[in-house]
């Protein structure tokens, strides 16, 4: 397939299984408006993860990174009625409007938002733990350490999810990229791809759509 044919294909699944009502259709634009960066997940990813929660049978979900809440919203979505997406933000002004967004999605019976730095933030839920599974989309450079953290809280069963394993490419290597904080974000998601590789308590892969989403059961 050329390049072209892959990209309407993957139209033809967007269309097909991934379509967007308004209320989900309008968090991009109004989070625009609003000034915060458009760096969220596709429709296709979210339905893809929407599939994997359940077939996973995810109830309570811890998610690192939030932004506007567009993918918060694919997630609990897919969630049970009595299940919980925690959601771990840095930004204030990422939280508030995230937390606007589950209300008028009416998912804010399923969904909280906690404003800080992610580990610290997930040292803090240890207690509340085993988890069913986790969605981590955020600095680069942390996602070992989300990992470390997930592979001693979540039950066996559970479900690893990591958005952005490919860097849009960079992923291939360092010598790729010039700014040095590039380089640490190329380090530290190869680190964290190659211990889903090779931890024995992990049955992982990327599934290679657009930026590639890493996904991993807790198998013991
Ligand atoms: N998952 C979102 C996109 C997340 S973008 C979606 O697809 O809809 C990455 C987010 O991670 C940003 O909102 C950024 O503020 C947040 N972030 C960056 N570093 C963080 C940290 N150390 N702890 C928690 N959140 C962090
Ligand atoms: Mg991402």
């Amino acid at each position: 397939m050329d390049d072209e044919t892959h990209a309407a294909v993957m139209d033809y699944v967007t269309n097909l299984f991934a379509q967007e009502d308004d209320a989900m259709a309008s968090i991009k634009p109004e989070s625009e408006e609003a000034g915060i960066p458009q760096i969220h997940i596709r429709a296709v990813e979210g339905k893809m993860m929407q599939v994997l929660i359940r077939a996973a049978g995810v109830k309570r979900m811890i998610e690192v990174g939030t932004l506007a809440g567009y993918s918060g919203s694919w997630i609990a979505r897919a969630l049970p009625e009595d299940g919980k997406l925690i959601c771990l933000e840095l930004e204030e002004k990422h939280a508030e409007f995230s937390r606007g967004t589950f209300e008028k999605l009416g998912l804010s019976h399923k969904t909280e938002v906690r404003v800080g730095k992610a580990l610290e933030l997930l040292e803090a839920l240890t207690p509340d733990g085993p988890f069913d599974g986790i969605f981590i989309d955020a600095d680069k450079d942390g996602y070992l350490d989300y990992l470390a953290w997930a592979l001693d809280n979540l039950r066996v069963g559970g479900l690893i999810l990591a958005h952005n394993a490919f860097l849009h490419g960079d992923i291939l290597g360092e010598d790729r990229v010039e700014d040095e904080g590039r380089k640490r974000a190329v380090r530290g998601m190869r680190a964290f791809n190659q211990t889903l590789a090779d931890d024995e308590r992990l049955l992982s892969t990327v599934i290679p759509v657009r930026d590639g989403t890493a996904v991993a059961i807790k198998v013991k």
